[in-house]
């Protein structure tokens, strides 16, 4: 029998970025006792590196804003096939969400008479993004922090859950180890939340930090949740591409809403050249229209640069296709222009972009404030995730709910950004207040003794066979390599049915890797965990992507490149059949009620 803790909790919330703490002080709040776990050091999640903003309605810079515009701009954004009723709840709960964090002790950006500043960014008709200069996460973590830690919330700090126990249908506890000491921990709940963020490190070049391998997606999956959408991958336009080291770095969309321009190796302004139809009416004709716009001029429309994120990161590719790249293989983003037009210019982006001076200052060696950067698509963000309902975010499984980014629904084919720090807040709230009515429903459940010896078995099985047996960061980087070069920012039939067809082999690989020394903190062993979690995101992510056979959002097929009407009626579903095998299916969008669409109509 394997020697573990025992916790027991009414919700258990695992993720403390912005969604599981928000979830966690809304349970505790309600009363029930909550226990928090977390990968790494509390303040240490993916919210923290948030940097551009919260998108919330307040109207505060543009008083034409409405929760009705921000719903049609998601909409438009997610290419019509987002959970309408989350869209909607997000729309109109973000505002409150983020006075919220206010009234909390965050520190925001203001205007000159005092309210929370707003910003320009993709896709978002007016400035809309609630920000703290470009590092928002930070004050969003230090204050959902700062408020949860005076709430009695016991946090697991430096604890990775590895699987989720049912008793029956009915999810009643999980299963993890502490990364520091190498001990099992086994969690009771009568309810339980997954905040666990993204998938990105499925890619070669990401923004996302080590932690992001898919884990509360694959947790739900093999719990028997439905995941859907897994084929809307977010590629941002702006990484940094060199030096090699610091490849996929996030720079963020803000350097662009503060009138950051994309130009190729020939200096020119490439994103005129290309604007979809739908958006052609709400974007600039010319250069210095684009400019009024990002200084706040409410007559002018936005600049192209920021279109949204899907297609700006093929405009980018396109150019560098076609030979008018950058020295390192990307395009130019430059702010440094704006000093042709703004008093003290340098002051000015170094005040706006304090994290971008010093990200390229540091790593790269270069001023942003005279040079233009570098830059290229990087993995950032995937809209899919755990099927959830979208009032109370429960997933099929009882007592399973899921919010932030690793659920799926709100954002559709593509997310709009700033739209994930407001859906953590909105969506981690009301999972923390559902999670606990349903726990206040449930006894607690009995746990099998047996699946625990199990898990544990498999999860020591890498020291088993020893450091002789493949590593797993060879696993790792070939699964890596082969999701960016054939399920990419650009995919066809042939290339994914070549990774459909490598997954085999690297889960075979994976079956297999061993790895040396102890339990304490030893990253290997660690990383031969992850594996599992990350082929089975990669799997559903290359299954859905071969189905869908046409181009939305994220999710652009050379071999389809037009959107098919057809393909706008479902969300695509993957779940566990019962012999073990990913199935996949068609689930009909629900009918959208008339006075939500007479809200698009009014707002296209
Ligand atoms: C560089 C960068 C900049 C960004 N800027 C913006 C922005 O300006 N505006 C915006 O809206 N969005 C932005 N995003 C996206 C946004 O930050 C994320 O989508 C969002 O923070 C996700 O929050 P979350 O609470 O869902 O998960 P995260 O903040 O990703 O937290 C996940 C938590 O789950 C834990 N966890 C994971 N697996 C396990 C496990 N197995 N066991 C236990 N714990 C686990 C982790 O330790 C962590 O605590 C940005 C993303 C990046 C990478």
């Amino acid at each position: 029998m394997p020697d573990y803790q025992t916790h027991e909790h009414d919700v258990l919330v695992i993720g403390a970025g912005g969604a599981g703490l928000r979830a966690a002080i809304e349970a505790s709040a309600a009363g029930v006792s909550v226990g928090l776990v977390c990968k790494s050091l509390l303040g240490k999640a993916h919210t923290v590196m948030a940097e551009g903003g919260i998108a919330a309605a307040l109207s505060n810079v543009d008083d034409r804003d409405n929760w009705q515009v921000h719903f049609a701009d998601t909409m438009r954004g997610g290419q019509y096939v987002n959970n309408w009723r989350m869209a909607e709840l997000h729309a109109k709960e973000a505002p409150d969400r983020v006075r919220e964090l206010e009234a909390w002790g965050a520190v925001f950006d203001r205007t000159s008479d005092g309210k929370i500043l707003q910003r320009n960014f993709g896709g978002h008709r007016y400035p809309r993004l609630a920000h703290v200069g470009d590092r928002t996460g930070l004050e969003m973590i230090r204050t959902l922090q700062d408020h949860g830690i005076h709430q009695g919330i016991d946090v697991h700090m430096e604890c990775t859950i590895i699987r989720l126990l049912k008793d029956g249908d009915r999810v009643v506890g999980a299963f993890g180890y502490e990364r520091e000491r190498g001990r099992f921990k086994l969690f009771r709940a009568k309810a339980i939340v997954l905040a666990t963020g993204g998938v990105g490190r499925a890619y070669k070049i990401t923004s996302n930090s080590w932690e992001y391998t898919g884990d509360g997606h694959t947790l739900a999956y093999d719990a028997g949740a439905d995941l859907m959408d897994m084929e809307f991958v977010q590629f941002h336009p702006t990484g940094m591409i060199w030096p090699p080291s610091v490849r996929g770095l996030l720079v963020t969309e803000a350097v662009r809403g503060e009138g950051g321009v994309l130009r190729n190796s020939e200096g020119r302004r490439f994103m005129f050249d290309d604007i979809p139809a739908n958006y052609r009416a709400q974007t600039a004709d010319n250069e210095e229209e684009g400019w009024r716009y990002t200084q706040g001029d409410k007559a002018a429309r936005r600049p192209p640069e920021l279109l949204t994120r899907d297609h700006v990161s093929r405009c980018i590719v396109r150019e560098v296709k076609a030979g008018r790249g950058s020295p390192h293989g990307g395009v130019f983003l430059d702010i440094a222009w704006i000093k042709a037009r703004i008093p003290n210019g340098a002051e000015h982006i170094k005040k706006k972009l304090p994290s971008m001076y010093h990200q390229f200052k540091q790593l790269a060696d270069l001023d942003i404030t005279q040079t233009p950067m570098e830059i290229g698509p990087t993995t950032h963000y995937i809209m899919g995730g755990v099927r959830v309902d979208g009032d109370t975010q429960m997933s099929n499984v009882p007592g399973l709910f899921a919010a932030g980014e690793c659920a799926a629904g709100i954002n559709g084919a593509n997310r709009l950004g700033g739209n994930s720090l407001s859906d953590i807040i909105v969506f981690g709230k009301r999972a923390g207040e559902y999670a606990a009515r349903f726990s206040r429903t449930q006894t607690s459940g009995t746990i099998d003794a047996g699946e625990v010896e199990e898990a544990a078995r498999q999860a020591l099985a890498p020291f088993d066979r020893g450091p002789s047996g493949e590593g797993p960061y060879q696993v790792q980087y070939a699964l890596q390599d082969m999701m960016q070069d054939l399920v990419g920012i650009v995919r066809n039939e042939p290339e994914m049915q070549r990774a459909l067809e490598g997954l085999e082999p690297l889960r075979e690989r994976a079956r297999r890797v061993g790895v040396g020394g102890h339990r304490e903190y030893n990253p290997g062993w660690h990383a031969a965990l992850d594996l599992h979690n990350l082929l089975t995101v990669s799997e559903a992510i290359t299954r859905c992507a071969l189905e869908r056979k046409e181009s939305r959002g994220g999710h652009f097929r050379d071999d389809h490149p037009d959107k098919d009407p057809a393909c706008a009626t479902f969300n695509l579903i993957v779940r566990k059949g019962r012999g073990g095998d990913m199935e996949l299916s068609r689930a009909p969008l629900p009918e959208m009620p008339a006075e939500l669409k007479a809200i698009i109509e009014a707002n296209t």
